[in-house]
């Protein structure tokens, strides 16, 4: 996975994350096409669905449905750095461009989602215990069942990398495919998740980061195409490294390969980071 040159390094445009509580970024404009009928890049049928960038049921949970939603006012950082009034939790503004199917969105990746979810209320009613461990045993999350739903919470993880990247106008990596409905699997993705320590520092009622962090690729290549992306719930930082990293402090590597995932640390300053090759790495944030 480690190799000893970086191409440092091209990454999307920087946002001020802290704006607003929700934002996002996004490098390009173009996205996957065939005969201008833009692709699934899962199973290659017509794209005609448009997955979420900040989970729906995230959004919900946090910030309420309907006039509770409304009544927060929420303004949301675009990629193009305008700054827009979410109308509601199925706003297009925190969508994708269509790079799924709406039967790879609704339906094959159900299970996945459904584990994220699972996991997301572990994380919310456990807090202080998993704060307090800085680690989180998959078996408390899922049970008996834990071993094939972390799979399927890592399979979550991997689908919505592979809606960046294709959303980024880039063709996602065989292996991030293959891995989503196949066992066993080679893969280059690692996740690893760590304690946002700036936001624990806020008064819990304002611990409300939603946040869906720049695509950070190596380009001009000279070899194969490296990502690197971040997501955070609320104090959860979530990082997915792809052919290069993990950098920092972000935590234990995972692979859909472990019972306990132990939590890093994260803070803003400490997203500066130099290379083994003498370059700086672009940061997250
Ligand atoms: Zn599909």
């Amino acid at each position: 996975m480690m190799m000893k040159s970086y191409q440092i390094s091209y990454k999307t445009k920087k946002q001020d994350i802290r704006f607003t509580g929700l934002t996002e970024s996004k490098g390009g404009s173009i996205f996957y096409m065939f005969n201008n009928v833009p692709k699934c890049w899962i199973c290659n049928s017509p794209a005609d669905s448009r997955e979420h960038k900040i989970k729906k049921a995230d959004i919900i949970r946090v910030y309420g449905k309907g006039s509770s939603f409304h009544k927060k006012d929420l303004h949301y950082c675009r990629h193009d750095g305008q700054i827009v009034s979410l109308r509601g939790p199925d706003s297009k503004d925190i969508k994708f461009d269509r790079v799924i199917c709406r039967k790879c969105n609704n339906e094959r990746t159900q299970p996945f989602d459904r584990a994220y979810d699972a996991f997301i209320e572990h994380i919310e009613s456990n807090r202080d215990l998993i704060l307090r461990h800085r680690q989180i045993d998959f078996q408390n999350v899922y049970g008996n069942n834990w071993e094939n739903l972390q799979l399927n919470l890592f399979r979550y993880f991997a689908k919505m990398l592979g809606c960046r990247i294709a959303d980024f106008g880039e063709k996602v990596p065989m292996d991030l495919k293959n891995l989503l409905f196949s066992v066993p699997f080679k893969t280059m993705l690692w996740v690893c998740m760590a304690v946002n320590e700036d936001e624990l520092k806020m008064p819990l009622a304002d611990q409300t980061m939603l946040w869906t962090g720049n695509l950070i690729t190596n380009k001009p290549r000279i070899t194969y195409p490296k990502y690197a992306a971040s997501c955070s719930y609320k104090w959860l930082f979530i990082s997915f490294w792809y052919g290069w990293g993990p950098f920092g402090s972000v935590g234990s590597q995972w692979c859909a390969d472990s019972q306990y995932l132990y939590l890093g640390t994260y803070t803003k300053a400490s997203d500066k980071i130099i290379l083994s090759n003498g370059s700086e790495w672009p940061g997250f944030l």
